[in-house]
């Protein structure tokens, strides 16, 4: 029986539609879900703005729960196996692996080249639902998904497929052993998780932000040290308190979420010589700042940069959730729930950070 859903298009920068579509039935492989739960990414608020360089219009969304509705011909398990029915609970990774580009030939699945086949479509288009602003989501035969483990609370779950996989992969490339000292530029999203992964691999942390109540959720999520860049306002500064909190050597790692040119720049004086840079945070071309290679070379430091990740980390984004979600207030990072009719509001407040982490509830 044809049902209709309703989804949330960005036609042009800053500009959104409610549009009402029929509910698809799902191809062989795929799925259709209903949305549990959807929130508000910064990276959304990119694309809102119309900063992101590849995704200028098309169905908003991409951090979701979902709910099994139906299941396509020859779908019977999630990504790790698990036998999967109507009704339950996924999360899936928010972009496409093709297994078949350039880049998925050589492994490196985090980089397919058709990652976002279905981002930048027309809701005109079926199977219309492609963003996660929406009652319904389709989640398309090349994409993983996992369901997600019972231990782990429904109001957290639906952000693991972004920040937190993002994060466990970029400390994986880069490499983070037990006893490094990691230093973190920016206690957005990706900081707090960066904070929470590297504890849990015993690393001692130190973050470097600017703001009262991020230093606060830092220092919540159990931060060891924290660099306030208004006390410690020149990136001389700032290097030197890093110094001081590391026998004079230099922390092992650097982590730059803060998404700020500058930050990158800053970041290598940061660090001990042989350290390791992992550079996540900015994501927009075209922005510079001044880079003192030369003592890049003297340092010999590591750089590492990321966008997206491997998709079976979302998996290992669960499992940390359902060891850890006790231990660090991630629950408390979900601090403002909006119908889906209340759309630009939850845009308008997550862009002036009036709330942390915006979700919406499409289907209450
Ligand atoms: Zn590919
Ligand atoms: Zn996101």
């Amino acid at each position: 029986m044809a049902s209709t859903g309703t989804l949330i298009y960005l036609d042009e920068p800053e500009t959104v539609q409610t549009r009402e579509y029929e509910v698809p039935s799902p191809e062989p492989g795929a799925l259709v879900t209903e949305v549990e739960r959807a929130n508000v990414c910064g990276s959304e608020l990119h694309i809102w703005r119309g900063h992101h360089p590849e995704v200028k219009e098309g169905v908003l969304g991409h951090e979701v729960l979902c709910r099994v509705s139906e299941l396509g011909e020859g779908v019977e398990t999630d990504y790790a196996d698990e036998p999967i029915e109507e009704g339950d609970l996924i999360a899936p990774v928010y972009y496409i692996t093709c297994q078949k580009c350039s880049s998925c030939l050589v492994g490196d699945f985090h980089l397919c080249q058709n990652a976002y086949r279905y981002w930048a479509k027309s809701p005109e288009e079926p199977p219309h639902f492609h963003g996660t602003f929406a009652t319904h989501y389709y989640v398309h035969p090349d994409q993983y998904f996992y369901k997600v483990p019972e231990e782990v609370d429904p109001g957290i779950a639906a952000g693991a497929n972004c920040a937190l996989s993002q994060v466990m992969f970029g400390l994986d490339e880069t490499g983070i052993e037990y006893g490094d000292t990691v230093v973190i530029q920016g206690a957005g999203g990706l900081g707090l998780n960066a904070i929470a992964v590297a504890t849990e691999r015993g690393a001692e942390t130190i973050i470097i932000e600017g703001v009262d109540g991020r230093i606060q959720r830092a220092e919540e999520f159990g931060v060891d040290h924290t660099i306030d860049f208004r006390e410690y306002d020149t990136p001389e500064a700032r290097a030197e308190r890093v110094h001081e909190l590391t026998d004079g050597v230099g922390a092992d790692v650097g982590v730059e979420v803060a998404g700020v040119p500058e930050a990158f720049a800053e970041g290598i004086h940061l660090l001990r010589d042989g350290g390791r840079y992992l550079e996540m945070g900015n994501v927009n071309p075209g922005h510079s700042a001044d880079f003192d290679p030369g003592t890049l070379t003297r340092k010999a430091i590591d750089i590492t940069a990321v966008v997206r990740y491997d998709p079976w980390y979302l998996r290992k984004a669960l499992d940390f959730l359902a060891d850890n979600s006790e231990k660090y207030p991630y629950a408390d990072l979900i601090d403002a729930e909006f119908a889906l009719t209340d759309v630009e509001e939850a845009l308008a407040k997550s862009d002036s950070r009036d709330v942390t982490r915006a979700t919406l509830l499409p289907n209450r």
